[in-house]
This record gives structure tokens, sequence and C-alpha cells, in this order.
């Protein structure tokens, strides 16, 4: 399909999104641009636009073929997809398998406890706010889902944790922690949207345990550039 790149609609912190000639179309256009700590720490990692473009649409690929509606539909460029328009339920859905990051903060906890059972979060989806932990009650009363929507959204995020960590194991890298944000398509279907990239999940090498995601940027840990590439190599054989 030819999908012609019209307005800006939007441009996040490490995206921008274009209307295209189909209202159900949108192209998603992957920045350099990174941020940490809401915002306050700002910085810029060379190539990552392109790896994450790459590795969000390997994923979403094989996640759909796992039977997980995704909001993929195709891969224009380097740095730019097409997905399906959605509206995003303004949920951040975070599912963790070891202690780390805010987990390990919040509860006074060393990171790196592996769980027994993976475990799920949410956090209310509001910049003014500061993104503040919600519950599943909280979320229903404030209407951002439905209860259905938020079954359907926990059936899927374990299922995405499951098929990710599997395939991750076979690559050498422990999945710690991730985030995923859902969307609904214009005839209400919930469909798996924004990204899977080293920007929103934790992977530490299985061996070693070396960081090979955004906490060296966050953390100044140096070799952020080479973490995405090792990554894209471990995933995408490139
Ligand atoms: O900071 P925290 O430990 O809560 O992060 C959990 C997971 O969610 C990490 O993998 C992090 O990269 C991801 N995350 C994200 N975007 C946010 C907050 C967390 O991708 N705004």
């Amino acid at each position: 399909m030819e999908y012609k790149k019209l307005e800006q609609l939007y441009e996040g912190k490490a995206k921008r999104v274009y209307a295209t000639e189909d209202p159900e179309v949108v192209i998603v256009s992957y920045k350099d641009d990174a941020t940490a700590f809401d915002g306050t720490k700002r910085g810029s990692i060379t190539g990552k636009g392109v790896i994450n473009n790459q590795m969000s649409n390997f994923l979403m690929r094989r996640l759909e073929a796992e039977g997980i509606p995704t909001h993929y539909i195709e891969e224009l460029n380097e740095r730019e997809t097409a997905v399906k328009r959605v509206s995003i339920v303004p949920l951040e859905v975070i599912i963790r398998n070891l202690s780390a990051g805010s987990f390990a903060k919040r509860y006074g906890v060393e990171e790196g406890i592996v769980f027994d059972a993976p475990t799920i979060e949410f956090s209310y989806k509001n910049d003014d706010l500061h993104d503040p932990l919600i519950n599943d009650y909280h979320a229903v009363a404030l209407k951002l889902a439905t209860w259905d929507e938020i079954e359907t959204i926990k059936k899927y995020a374990f299922a995405v944790n499951a098929f990710l960590k599997a395939e991750l194991l076979t690559r050498n890298v422990t999945l710690v922690d991730f985030k995923l944000e859902f969307g609904k398509t214009a005839d209400g279907t919930i469909v798996l949207a924004d990204e899977i990239s080293p920007d929103t999940c934790r992977f530490w090498d299985t061996e070693t345990g070396e960081k090979l995601d955004k906490d060296r940027f966050r953390r100044d840990l140096g070799n952020v550039e080479e973490a995405y590439q090792e990554m894209r190599r471990r995933l995408l054989g490139r």
C-alpha cells in the first residue's frame, strides 16, 4: 500500500504521528530524542529511532501471529510505520517479572528479586499529574476504560509477557519489566499500540546481568547506543 504522509497530528517525546489519506491509518515516525524522569532528563540516542521502529515492528508482527491484536500495519521505511488509528486508553500497563526501577524504590527492596508470578500495575497517563499509579477500580470510576476493556487489556498484557519472556530467553536476555499501551479502533476493538523497545522494557543479559536498555541513559551508565544495537542484533540478527 502507498500511504501519503499528511499533516502532523501529534508530537510526543519519542515519536511524531501524521495523518494519511485514510482516516483509519496514521504514520508513526520514531525520533532519536530520549527523555527520562518525567521529562526532566533530556538527550539523544543516535540511531534509537531506527532500532525502536524495527524492533517494535518485528515484535508486533510476532504477537499478531500469536493471536494478540496490534495497531501494526506496515513498515514504510527505517523510521516510519503505518499503524491503525486508535484512541489511546490513558493507562500505562506495566508488567514485572523481577524487581527493578520504581518497584524496588517504592517498596524498599533490591533490584533483581525474581517473582514467582508476574505482576501488573497501571499508571494514569496524565502529564499534569505526572502519571500517578492507579488501580482498576479507580480507572473504571474515572471512565478511563470499562471493566470488559480492562479484563481484555490484562489478558493481552500477560500473553505479551509470556511470549516475549520466552522469546528473549532464547537470545540470552531476561525480560525484567516493560510498559504497554493499548488503543481502541473506530469499531471499539482493543489493540496493542505504542511500541515495544529498549525505551519501554528492561532487558538484562541473562548471564552477566548487563543492562541492555534505556536504564543506561537514565543512570548514565555509558554505552547507550551500543546497548540498543546489541538488542537489535540479538533480536533481529543484524
Ligand atoms: O520506572 P518503572 O520501574 O516503573 O518502569 C517499569 C517499566 O516500564 C520499565 O521497563 C520502563 O522502561 C517502563 N516505563 C515506560 N514509560 C514510562 C514508565 C515506565 O516505558 N513512562
